[in-house]
């Protein structure tokens, strides 16, 4: 057997699932991944054989089961930098990494030497870390409520080599902020909560809904701004005058976002869409009153 003879079978028993190209690329992947051969390799050496199959085997049975890539090779890449992911953490999506872009292009905006940065549900820590990366003069925090996230998320920090404080709390509880949390004062709060409704589930995909934390994804459809309003109900305290809130959103709710913020008496509201033209994400700065 050789690494072609693999490939076939990927073909046989995945394109039906996935199509060809997408097929090719797992595959591929995951050679790369786990023996370090390369598509090149491949095309130069059709012959090309290894000494165990046993890694590749699982994958393709795991891509069966369709679970994503991304928890397989147990890494993927958001804003250009790597981040191990596990089922503790939602996979990063673009959408995301365009909330990243946004806020580094604002931060000009608050003139401030030293921003203080806290990300809300930071997961794989891809926002907090990301942010870190790109605006080295910020000092950084990041809250989860999952110690499991957290210990991906600290890993990803040291493999980024980025000083992020991680914080484990529950936003939706006052009493599980520590004296610290509940002392400190930010500049930018961001947060890419929980937004999904349970009624939504219907329209997701099973490699999502199976496989990724439903605490990361799910609201009541009762109150699906939920999160939103804890985090608002925070910066009363926390979010220095002039500070800003940047989400990610809901795309069916950016009005109702819009009106919580105006409620709120948040000035300079921008909704954002994301490149596939969805109300994805929301800021607001604090009125300095
Ligand atoms: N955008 C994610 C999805 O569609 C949801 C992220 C979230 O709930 N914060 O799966």
């Amino acid at each position: 057997m050789n690494l072609k003879d693999v490939q076939n079978t990927f073909h046989k028993e995945l394109d039906p699932l996935y199509g060809k190209e997408e097929v090719d690329n797992f595959f591929f992947m995951l050679t790369d991944a786990f023996y370090k051969v390369s598509r090149l390799d491949l095309a130069l050496n059709t012959k090309y054989a290894i000494d165990n199959y046993d890694a590749i085997e699982k994958a393709l049975q795991l891509l069966k089961d369709e679970q994503p890539i991304q928890y397989i090779l147990g890494e993927t890449e958001f804003c250009g930098y790597p981040f191990k992911v596990n089922a503790s953490t939602l996979i990063p999506r673009p959408e995301t990494e365009e909330l990243v872009e946004w806020i580094v292009k604002q931060q000009s905006a608050l003139n401030k030497q030293q921003l203080h940065i806290l990300d809300i549900g930071t997961g794989s820590g891809c926002i907090a870390i990301s942010l870190a990366k790109k605006l080295p003069e910020a000092k950084v925090y990041a809250l989860d409520i999952s110690d499991k996230a957290l210990t991906m998320s600290r890993q990803n920090a040291e493999l980024n080599n980025v000083n992020v404080e991680f914080i484990e709390a529950n936003i939706l509880k006052s009493d599980t902020w520590n004296s610290n949390l509940e002392n400190m004062k930010f500049d930018i709060i961001v947060s890419n909560p929980p937004y999904v409704r349970e009624k939504e589930k219907k329209q997701m995909k099973a490699n999502v809904l199976n496989n990724e934390p439903h605490l990361a994804l799910f609201v009541k459809d009762e109150n699906p701004l939920q999160f939103y309003k804890a985090i608002i109900e925070f910066s009363k305290s926390n979010l220095n005058s002039d500070g800003v809130l940047f989400f990610e959103i809901n795309e069916f709710l950016g009005k109702e976002m819009i009106q919580l913020l105006v409620d709120n008496n948040f000035k300079d509201i921008v909704l954002k869409q994301d490149i596939f033209k969805k109300d994805r994400m929301i800021k607001g700065r604090k009125n300095n009153e």
